[in-house]
């Protein structure tokens, strides 16, 4: 494409319409973990935006009321506070866009996220790309994918992991915390022996340690030899979590306790975590989680791709955004869409292949939308 198609491409787009549904998913299964649990239905926010050229553009939003913010919210500061600074606006001024949205609202970052998606969709859509193609292109076209391991069913769970164990799934995250530490132990006891030899054990405590004995009961799970042990106390409790850092020899990862690049930046600057889980939930976005990447990368702290109860629409931007930054290295939780979810909104689902995601390469999210399927899980919706 040459500067005059690419000019004539991105040129005269106008936002005319914006599309809120406040949705609430069914789930397939109970979840558990250290900071809260999920019954049977989890909130989410997805928003529709059409361009006067006919190109829409979709984005998801998956707040946690007790992780990353309440799903009434994510609408009020959608409709309310970014809906005037879009209608009307050019969406491939994604950076203008995305900062004026920034100085507007504090905080909501899975508002931020879905508005982001929904902008980088139309202008994959306008230049026939793969959003991860406008992020500089694919490193990897596949990304291994790690299933959470957090039913309090467990035997239930047993045979939810020995299932995807024998599709070829190898990374299992054991969500931990939520019971006493001596079922965790026993838990992991059975995993490590009923799973096969190759399959890679991760634990994430969602913070559901207390500071005062986290550092022994972290010793602990070291003999099942897990990859990576994930914010085992509170997200502020930033010096105990550095502090176990510190004195043992399994790599500790931050989730709750990095959500934006300035805390990334903190995360380096006291040696905080050996990983560090990357959300576009969290940062607010792809771009702002590839900064987050960048910061990482730069400090020798290696990245994962981490969710929230994420529908097929943000498993799709998740799945470009590690398809283009080198940094996130340990996998991706990308299964709830189809694992977890009681509703598909895509009209294909994303592949899961021997244990790994396929990214999309269709243009933007590259991937289509079931709207009736969007439609019949929503209970609230703005225009
Ligand atoms: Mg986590």
């Amino acid at each position: 494409m040459n500067n005059e198609t690419l000019g004539e491409a991105t040129r005269d787009l106008t936002i005319t319409a914006l599309e809120i549904f406040l949705v609430r998913w069914p789930l397939k299964m109970k979840r558990r973990h250290g900071v809260g649990d999920i019954e049977r239905t989890m909130p989410g926010v997805i928003v529709k935006m059409t361009t006067d050229a006919g190109l829409i553009g979709w984005g998801e939003a998956s707040p946690w009321a007790v992780f990353t913010g309440i799903a009434e919210s994510c609408v009020a500061a959608i409709d309310v506070y970014f809906r005037p600074l879009l209608i009307g606006a050019d969406p491939t001024d994604i950076t203008a866009l995305m900062n004026a949205i920034e100085r507007a609202v504090v905080a909501h970052t899975e508002a931020k996220a879905a508005i982001e998606m929904a902008l980088l969709d139309i202008l994959g859509k306008r230049l026939k790309a793969p959003i991860a193609l406008l992020l500089g292109g694919f490193v990897r076209r596949e990304v291994e994918m790690s299933v959470s391991i957090a039913n309090p069913d467990f035997d239930e769970d047993m045979e939810f992991a020995k299932r995807l164990a024998g599709e070829g799934v190898r990374l299992f995250k054991v969500k931990t915390g939520f019971l006493s530490h001596g079922e965790d132990l026993l838990r992991m006891e059975r995993l490590r022996a009923e799973l096969p030899g190759d399959a890679e054990l991760r634990i994430d405590y969602n913070q559901g340690l207390e500071a005062w004995d986290a550092l022994q009961k972290v010793r602990d799970m070291e003999i099942f030899h897990p990859r990576f042990i994930e914010q085992p106390v509170p997200r502020d409790q930033r010096a105990a979590l550095a502090a176990i850092t510190a004195a043992i020899d399994t790599p500790i990862m931050a989730d709750e306790s990095v959500f934006s690049p300035a805390e990334a930046i903190e995360m380096v600057r006291t040696q905080l975590c050996d990983c560090v889980s990357i959300k576009i939930m969290k940062a607010g976005g792809i771009r702002r989680a590839r900064e987050i990447a960048a910061i990482a990368e730069a400090a020798g702290i290696a990245g994962y791709g981490g969710t929230m109860f994420e529908g097929g629409l943000a498993i799709a931007a998740g799945l470009h955004f590690v398809a283009a930054t080198p940094n996130v290295s340990l996998g991706a939780e990308f299964y709830t869409s189809t694992y977890v979810m009681g509703v598909e909104i895509l009209a294909t689902p994303i592949v899961i292949r021997n244990g790994r995601n396929i990214v999309p390469t269709g243009p933007g999210l590259g991937v289509e939308i079931d709207e009736q399927a969007v439609r019949s899980i929503a209970i609230d919706i703005r225009r």
